[in-house]
């Protein structure tokens, strides 16, 4: 038996939640507990991506996730990048490959990629000899997001196993409640979707996950409660009959939010459609994690970018 020991994160590219371990996951959450305390100092510099270059590249419209992930490498130390390339340019397949190849001849160590397309990222990750890392592809994984979800609860739970946690609105067309589903339930929580028939991806049920069209039911002793934004840009067609009529039964308001338990923490990724999904009161009220998830969000980064550093060569 070899005594090297089992590295921090035994992957090069960090593309979706699915195939994680647990072991994966807790040991990611445990090493971003340590970027929260580096990120709080007056001195944030450490080294270890001293001379590496890490190049942020995103196909679609990125605030919060874009300056995330610049801040973190910033904070290791990287010399980063920042690429936005407008979706109307970019003519799929070929010219992603295209991209990848000529993004590769510049040796970057790391690239972290947000994609309209589910699967471009994982393409692009085949083409190139970095590490890749998944910002967000399509409606199908946002890994980083359910990760700062997870450490931000595990801060002010104290743990996942056994929580409910009720992720509610449109769970078809979201990246981050995909992630979160898998995340969660590989750490054990009980995990509810809670959303009008049309916004349920289609056999979910079959999938051990608790599904409820009525809010009050769904938020029944939740401990958490995950709202999400509905995805305008990817639906095609009519989804909800109007807004107003969706917050009016789908909204958290003061008075959903008393359904779940008394000492629920809810939570958004951003960005908020305030009066939609969420009304003012409660995004900014006591029980709102809001913006200690955006806190969160870099430390998380900090913790992937350093677990994939390990397998960089020359190290
Ligand atoms: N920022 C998250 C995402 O990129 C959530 C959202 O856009 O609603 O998926």
């Amino acid at each position: 038996m070899s005594d090297t020991p089992r590295p921090v994160f035994p992957h090069r590219h960090l593309l979706g939640i699915e195939g994680l371990s647990a072991l994966d996951l807790t040991a990611l959450l445990d090493l971003a507990d340590e970027q929260v305390e580096v990120s709080r100092q007056v001195e944030k510099k450490k080294s270890t991506l001293r001379g590496r270059t890490q190049i942020n590249l995103f196909f679609e419209p990125s605030t919060r996730t874009q300056s995330s992930f610049e801040i973190a490498g910033k904070r290791l130390g990287a010399d980063v990048m920042n690429m936005s390339v407008a979706s109307s340019s970019v003519k799929k397949g070929e010219t992603l490959v295209d991209t990848a190849a000529t993004l590769n001849a510049m040796r970057p160590d790391l690239i972290i990629v947000r994609h309209h397309a589910a699967g471009a990222v994982h393409l692009l990750a085949q083409k190139v000899d970095c590490s890749v890392v998944n910002a967000g592809d399509g409606a199908h994984e946002h890994p980083t997001q359910a990760l700062l979800d997870a450490l931000t609860i595990r801060r002010n739970k104290g743990g996942i196993e056994g929580l409910t946690v009720a992720i509610c609105g449109d769970i078809v067309h979201s990246r981050v409640a995909r992630s979160n589903m898998l995340l969660l339930a590989t750490l054990g929580a009980r995990v509810r979707l809670v959303a009008p028939s049309t916004l349920l991806p289609p056999g979910i049920e079959g999938l051990g996950f608790e599904t409820f069209t009525d809010m009050r039911r769904g938020l029944d002793g939740a401990d958490i409660v995950m709202m999400l934004r509905l995805q305008r840009e990817r639906m095609n067609g009519s989804f909800v009959p109007s807004t107003k009529e969706y917050f009016r039964f789908y909204g958290l308001d003061q008075e959903k939010l008393s359904w779940a338990k008394p000492d629920a923490l809810v939570m958004h990724p951003g960005p908020m459609n305030r009066g939609v999904e969420i009304s003012s009161e409660v995004a900014d009220g006591a029980q709102s994690l809001i913006r200690e998830q955006v806190e969160m969000g870099v430390a998380v980064r900090m913790a992937v970018l350093e677990a994939l550093a390990s397998h960089l060569p020359n190290r």
